[in-house]
């Protein structure tokens, strides 16, 4: 039998390691307002130039919102709640913490509130 803890604290590692790169990943992306940034006016009839920008802001909002649950999960882990479902407070399956380490419910919540994503 594996030994959960350990585990957890590898997913934690890597949590931790990933909110690193996402804000690294932000911080390449520019600043919070892509709309206005230093683009430039010039190219503003460019669809290439829109297209671009399209593909930039669909991004930051993935890497946004993947960083939300990171954040969300780390901290889980400074409550000491990690692991455990939000909804009914079992223990998730570390199986399932492997495969999605931000997970929030367990795999009866998940499928009963067909909340996953
Ligand atoms: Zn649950």
């Amino acid at each position: 039998m594996v030994n959960r803890e350990v585990l957890e604290r590898t997913l934690i590692n890597t949590l931790e390691e990933e909110r690193g790169q996402l804000e690294e990943q932000l911080k390449d992306l520019g600043s919070s307002d892509i709309s206005q940034g230093d683009f430039d006016p010039n190219f503003a009839d460019s669809s290439q130039v829109t297209a671009e920008r399209g593909e930039l802001d669909a991004l930051r909002a993935s890497l946004q919102e993947r960083l939300k649950d990171v954040v969300h999960a780390l901290d889980k882990v400074s409550r000491g709640t990690y692991g455990l479902c939000e909804t009914c407070a079992a223990a998730i399956a570390i199986e399932r913490l492997e495969a999605m380490p931000t997970a929030r419910l367990c795999m009866t919540c998940t499928t009963s509130k067909s909340v996953h994503r």
